[in-house]
């Protein structure tokens, strides 16, 4: 961990296994100076270990900061299951959950790429330090169509600051992936008027989506050069290369997806050829937002959504106040994150 380019100062990051279900995962967790870490539970393919706990180590990272900047009382930590799961997957998550209360409270976990609320459901029957599960009062369950709600709140912000438009009618958006979160974005984007291009991996998801929505599909290779005025990033993270960032012909990005900028590069040269970039944490909080009410017992449903609602004002300050200061809108996002963690220690 110490030597991992992801290390940053986490708190720490456990080894997880269990004979009985072949469960291996890593729990990480980067910061509980605000408050428990709370962040999302991936289950993934990796090629290696190490490519795990690195992605362990970003995410919990990147919720650190997103937990900061939404205001949550809370931390960040993020956990990821080595795909893929062999056998009873309910007994594996529920082991998973056994792990999560070992950590007794300084982590608590929930939905992210590859799980899903029933899995969330089999962990909370070993652990209370869980979320995501009911939306009880409308108040969590599922935190994508939170995320999605945010990930429009910012687009529109994104979309009057860069382009001087108040509305979406007739705007054209890529959306890059079409899965939980996406396909819900991308019903908000049709019912506000946007052209809708969309690329996912998966065909029958796709397909779901174009029917649905009106949207033209093209491959997961033309999605991230399409000729729109909006790119949504919501697959994995690491889309926007540099080389990506270089060939780009959308004015604006803001995406779903965690850790968007696939190099240290790739930033510098989206600010240099004009082209608004959303800090993808600041952007994506809906979700947290929901399930931190939800696990807190804290706010009514309208409280959530004038909390998700609230992310639209705060992506216009930052992109408003990065542009006076001659600084890149992810800089600035890390340092009033970082500042709001260091103040809180
Ligand atoms: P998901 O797994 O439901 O959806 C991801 C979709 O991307 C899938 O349909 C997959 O087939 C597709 N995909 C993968 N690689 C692709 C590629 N190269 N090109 C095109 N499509 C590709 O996951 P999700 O919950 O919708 O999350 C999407 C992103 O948003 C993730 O990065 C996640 O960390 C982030 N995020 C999600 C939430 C949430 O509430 N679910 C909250 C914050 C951030």
């Amino acid at each position: 961990m110490f030597r991992n380019d992801g290390f940053d100062d986490h708190e720490s990051a456990t080894w997880v296994h269990d004979a009985a279900t072949g469960l291996c995962a890593v729990i990480a967790v980067h910061s509980t100076a605000l408050g428990p870490a709370m962040g999302g539970c991936r289950l993934w393919h990796y090629p290696t270990p190490d490519a795990a706990l690195t992605d362990a180590l970003r995410l919990s990272r990147g919720m650190s900061l997103k937990n900061a900047m939404a205001g949550l009382p809370l931390g960040g930590g993020k956990a990821v299951i080595l795909g893929p799961l062999r056998g009873d997957r309910a007994a594996a998550f529920a082991a998973f959950g056994a792990a999560v209360d070992r950590l007794g409270g300084r982590y608590v976990t929930a939905e992210d790429v590859g799980v899903s609320v029933q899995d969330m459901a089999a962990a909370a029957t070993r652990t209370r330090h869980v979320s995501g599960l009911t939306a009880a009062g409308g108040v969590g369950g599922d935190p994508s169509p939170f995320t999605a709600r945010g990930v429009l709140r910012g687009i529109e912000a994104a979309v009057r600051h860069a382009l001087g438009r108040d509305d979406l009618d007739g705007l054209s958006v890529a959306v890059q992936g079409v899965g939980h979160v996406g396909a819900e974005l991308c019903a908000l984007l049709a019912a506000r008027g946007t052209r809708l291009t969309v690329a996912d991996t998966n065909a029958a998801q796709l397909a779901q989506v174009c029917a649905r929505t009106g949207a033209n599909a093209v491959g997961r290779d033309e999605i991230l050069q399409a000729d729109v005025d909006v790119l949504a990033p919501c697959a994995l993270g690491g889309a926007i290369t540099s080389d990506v960032a270089q060939g780009l012909r959308a004015r604006v990005v803001a995406g779903a997806a965690n850790n968007q900028l696939g190099d240290a590069g790739a930033g510098g040269i989206l600010r240099r050829r004009g082209i608004t970039y959303v800090p993808d944490y600041v952007l994506n909080a809906g979700g947290i937002i929901a399930v931190a009410a939800e696990y807190l017992g804290s706010g009514s449903e309208a409280t959530v959504l004038a909390d998700i609602d609230a992310i639209g004002p705060r992506v216009s300050d930052l992109l408003s106040l990065a542009q006076a200061e001659g600084t890149a809108p992810e800089l600035l996002a890390d340092r009033r994150a970082a500042q709001i963690i260091a103040n809180a220690r």
